[in-house]
């Protein structure tokens, strides 16, 4: 199995618990039936045979999520249509950046969510593991490379000082999050609007503060990305006791396909993101027929 994943396009890794995108991008072309590919993804899956309409809502769906769809790696790499292999990715697309974030207890950063789920405050990274080098977590975390040239901490640093100090719009950063091990969810469109370096444990750490983007249509338009109007983030605490309580399944038909974190009372209703009472996991389908139902 290992050797079949050794496709051209993929950079060796160490952790090999995740198969590289050619391999996502040949299971998603048996899936659908078409030639999707990475100028597919950014230009929004453009179609190339008649489909009825359920099946062209997951074949979208499964390119250009909605805040809290569940999804595999692969899903997420084949959408931005790299390997991510980084959890910062500064302008990865032409118009936006893109952050993958953990909150579980044993992450190796201390992302954490504030404002009832309005505010993300996200570590910067360490330096990389050397052989014979420091413990990266025991230096500061770096705003240059050795070469001179800027991290992805100071690519995110600058971004954000150009936002507060030269009036630049705030970049648009895509955030995904693991739940847990080859399972994670779209946060949607945060926008990056600060970042300091902090004393923590006897050295230097980059934090950056992302707000939710109450326009996240505008940015989806501009990205070619969807959503609804989600515009609080569910914590990663009440997606994992919803995902075990509801057994990592749909809740009407048991389907582990295709999964959604669902308001059970959506948001604009006065339903709250920060209780496991009211998030479900609904397959595409369910979760398709209610929103037709409320809307
Ligand atoms: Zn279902």
């Amino acid at each position: 199995m290992a050797a079949s994943w050794r496709a051209k396009d993929v950079r060796p890794t160490k952790r090999q618990a995740d198969p590289p995108v050619a391999v996502e991008r040949r299971r998603l072309q048996a899936k659908f039936g078409y030639n999707q590919n990475v100028s597919d993804c950014k230009s929004g899956g453009q179609l190339t045979h008649p489909l009825d309409a359920f099946s062209k809502y997951t074949q979208r769906r499964r390119l250009l999520f909605q805040v809290g769809d569940v999804i595999s790696y692969l899903e997420m790499c084949s959408a931005e249509g790299v390997n991510l292999q980084r959890g910062m990715n500064f302008r990865l697309g032409k118009t936006y950046s893109v952050i993958l974030m953990s909150v579980r207890p044993n992450a190796p950063y201390a992302d954490r969510i504030e404002e009832n789920g309005r505010v993300l405050i996200y570590e910067g990274h360490d330096v990389p593991r050397r052989k014979n080098g420091p413990d990266p977590k025991s230096v500061d975390q770096p705003m240059l490379n050795p070469g001179g040239s800027l991290t992805q901490n100071g690519l995110f640093y600058q971004a954000a000082k150009r936002y507060i100090e030269d009036d630049e719009p705030p970049e648009p950063v895509k955030v995904y999050e693991k739940i847990r091990s080859g399972i994670w969810t779209y946060n949607g469109f945060f926008l990056l609007i600060d970042a300091w370096i902090e004393q923590s444990n006897g050295r230097k750490v980059f934090k950056f503060k992302l707000e939710i983007s109450e326009d996240q249509s505008r940015l989806e338009i501009a990205t070619n990305a969807i959503s609804l109007n989600h515009n609080r983030l569910i914590p990663a605490e009440v997606k994992r006791a919803v995902w075990k309580r509801d057994k990592g399944r749909c809740v009407i038909c048991g389907s582990t396909k295709n999964l959604h974190f669902d308001h059970i009372i959506p948001y604009s209703k006065g339903g709250s993101s920060l209780v496991a009472d009211n998030i479900q996991l609904l397959c595409a389908k369910h979760n398709l027929e209610k929103r037709d139902k409320i809307e």
